[in-house]
């Protein structure tokens, strides 16, 4: 198991925070809101997933989850660029509202259910692990509104519990409808009128934190929903979980390319995965999230917490 290392890896981590306070200015010329295409967004996860698997202790998992990303991405398809219910009430009126993609958009998508069942169908053709054939198969009994009451559940509407082993795909097919949903909303309208750590589309917890390459982005720090896939800008430094600024400190793996790094927040013992495009330009948002799994196990010993779950694992991994 690869050791954790503070900042850089240096002993002293000073000189890189005084690099980073610098940069905690908010760039003004950098979009507020970014939003995902509805097309090519699940199938460039999935090749990026597809390449990670090679020669990593979690391979065929990887592959599953790759799989899984190309029945999404298929799904998506599927839905051509109609505009989605649940968000007519989003694109039209004078003011937008707040997180207009919330829990209460589901019941306006009654059709995800069928996403499910396609999502479903495409991956029963592929190798995968026994335990997910039985979970498939299973998925297959359940009553639809049990389905609902799940997919409530991780919207996060209600806290009833979830299948661990099932959520997994009901999460990837509410995807498909929230990323398609999030694609025809109006990023300007959007813009959060003061930081917050929640999606300003779909209200969701940020699932890592981002900088991109492009100089438009000016090295902004970017939150990234897991859900619907809205990118937000936040300050560097600064906890999405409490807003703290104090107590921020960096953790990478050692003998990795530095391109990811965990901030982790010693008041309120959570953390984030930031990942740094200019650092590593192949990196995906959720495919290498979920392959530095390494990382969180470190920082789990630490006692620290993830802010949301891993993508794709709601159940201990085996
Ligand atoms: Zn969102
Ligand atoms: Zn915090």
């Amino acid at each position: 198991m690869a050791e954790l290392m503070q900042g850089n890896g240096q002993k002293t981590t000073t000189g890189e925070f005084l690099l980073e306070r610098q940069e905690v200015a908010s760039p003004d010329d950098a979009p507020r809101v970014i939003l995902a295409p509805r097309r090519g967004l699940f199938g460039r996860r999935a090749e990026r997933l597809g390449a990670i698997s090679e020669g990593h202790s979690l391979g065929p998992f990887l592959r599953f989850a790759a799989a899984l990303c190309r029945a999404q991405e298929d799904a998506i398809g599927a839905l051509g660029e109609r505009t989605l219910p649940g968000i007519a009430s989003a694109v039209t009126g004078d003011e937008a509202p707040s997180a207009p993609l919330g829990p209460q958009a589901l019941a306006l998508n009654p059709d995800w259910g069928d996403t499910l069942g396609a999502v479903a169908a495409w991956i029963e053709g592929i190798e995968m692990p026994e335990a997910a054939r039985r979970a498939l198969k299973r998925l297959r009994t359940i009553d639809r509104r049990v389905l609902n009451a799940w997919a409530a559940a991780l919207l996060g509407e209600v806290s009833d519990p979830v299948d661990p082993v099932l959520a997994p795909f009901v999460k990837a097919a509410l995807e498909v409808h929230w990323v398609a949903m999030a694609s025809k909303l109006e990023a300007a309208r959007l813009a959060p009128a003061r930081e917050r750590g929640a999606c300003p589309s779909c209200g969701h917890a940020p699932a890592v934190a981002v900088m991109h390459a492009e100089p438009r982005y000016n090295r902004a720090r970017y939150l990234f929903c897991g859900l619907c896939a809205t990118e937000w800008y936040m300050a560097r430094i600064k906890c999405s979980n409490c807003l703290d600024t104090g107590g921020i400190t960096y953790y990478g793996l050692q003998g990795q390319a530095g391109g990811i790094r965990a901030e982790t927040c010693g008041n309120c013992r959570t953390y984030l995965k930031v990942l740094d495009l200019e650092k590593e330009p192949q990196l995906d948002l959720v495919a290498d999230d979920l392959a530095t799994i390494a990382l969180d196990l470190k920082l789990a010993e630490q006692g620290m917490q993830r802010a949301t779950p891993l993508p794709f694992v709601f159940a201990a991994p085996a």
